[in-house]
């Protein structure tokens, strides 16, 4: 087949803490990352010719090279140059519903349809983990976004453990379209005011990662005890994007009026997540919120967990 649709699943982090400093100069994390089924569609089609081609319907999102979503094609253009001379380059056509800039990983998502969708397309028969591996040259948050479903996330977030699935739990999600984070300005703030309770020594680092695998959010999880997982959100760029973002911080305060089971910010914002147990329970929140708030640049939206990162759509 010389074309596909896939569909990208956003993901939210359930638990984000930052260790340390590497020498790649990213930082050392430990995550619990999860998709939800809010999603982007990227349509795939081999175009016969040697230039990769690609258009997003959303201002923000570049229609050139510096796409993370055509990063991926050209990655995947050299490492498997014969299947690119033979079938040719690919259109990409990316149709957004994820924020852009929101901490949902929305390009990472798209980079990962891009990796699958060619390995579909030039017939290349790579294994999940042989496409992380690509994924992990191009971004963090890329190999999560090939596998999605619950995961601990290591390393920089390119190393996985896969979680017991949450598939039973809603989300609302919060963001004001105007309002956008550079991830590597949160990373970089965090680092100025905190570095210096960063652990430098490995073993430390390996012992406070066993404490946090053996830990009470990944029992949570195992025992699928909604209740716990929500009391134990955590993200440690709360610390420097919400003091910069007071109407993120408003918003949070907004939803912990609520009946939620417990909110946070995904990744490094702005977006405010909040967790539910019903899709009625979640509908309320969303509507309290949205009275409580009533300001026409937020948007909300009721999701829920999603088991997977990626689905093949049609062809
Ligand atoms: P993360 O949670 O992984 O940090 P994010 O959700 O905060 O990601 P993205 O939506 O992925 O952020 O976009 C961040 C920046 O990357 C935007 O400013 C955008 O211009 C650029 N970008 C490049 N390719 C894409 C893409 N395919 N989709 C969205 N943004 C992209």
């Amino acid at each position: 087949m010389r074309s596909y649709s896939l569909i990208a699943f956003a993901k939210i982090n359930l638990y984000l803490e930052i260790l340390g400093d590497r020498p790649d100069g990213y930082h050392e994390l430990v995550m619990v990352m999860q998709s939800v089924d809010l999603a982007d569609r990227i349509d795939l089609r081999a175009n016969g010719t040697d230039t990769i081609r690609i258009y997003c319907n959303h201002p923000q999102v570049p229609n050139d090279n510096t796409n993370l979503a055509y990063q991926a094609a050209e990655l995947m253009s050299q490492q498997f140059s014969d299947a690119f001379a033979r079938y040719g380059a690919v259109d990409i056509a990316i149709h957004k519903q994820i924020p852009v800039g929101a901490g949902l990983a929305g390009g990472s998502a798209n980079a990962a349809a891009v990796l699958v969708g060619l390995d579909m397309i030039w017939k290349l028969g790579l294994t999940q983990s042989e496409i992380q591996e690509l994924a992990a040259q191009l971004g963090s948050d890329i190999p999560f976004c090939v596998s999605g479903g619950t995961a601990l996330a290591t390393g920089r977030g390119e190393k996985l453990a896969t979680l017991p699935d949450l598939d039973h739990l809603y989300v609302v999600l919060a963001k004001y379209r105007g309002l956008w984070v550079a991830t590597p300005w949160a990373y970089k703030m965090y680092r100025q005011i905190f570095s210096e309770s960063y652990l430098r020594d490995p073993d430390d680092l390996e012992s406070r990662l066993r404490q946090v695998h053996s830990g009470p959010m990944i029992a949570a999880i195992a025992q699928r005890d909604s209740r716990q997982i929500g009391q134990l959100l955590h993200n440690d760029l709360e610390k420097v994007v919400l003091p910069e973002y007071p109407k993120v911080a408003r918003l949070r305060e907004a939803f912990q009026r609520t009946a939620t089971l417990g909110t946070m910010m995904s990744g490094s914002g702005p977006t405010v997540f909040a967790l539910a147990e019903s899709q009625a329970q979640a509908q309320q929140i969303k509507e309290q919120v949205g009275h409580a708030i009533a300001d026409p640049d937020l948007e909300l939206w009721v999701t829920k967990f999603n088991q997977c990162g990626l689905q093949v759509a049609e062809g």
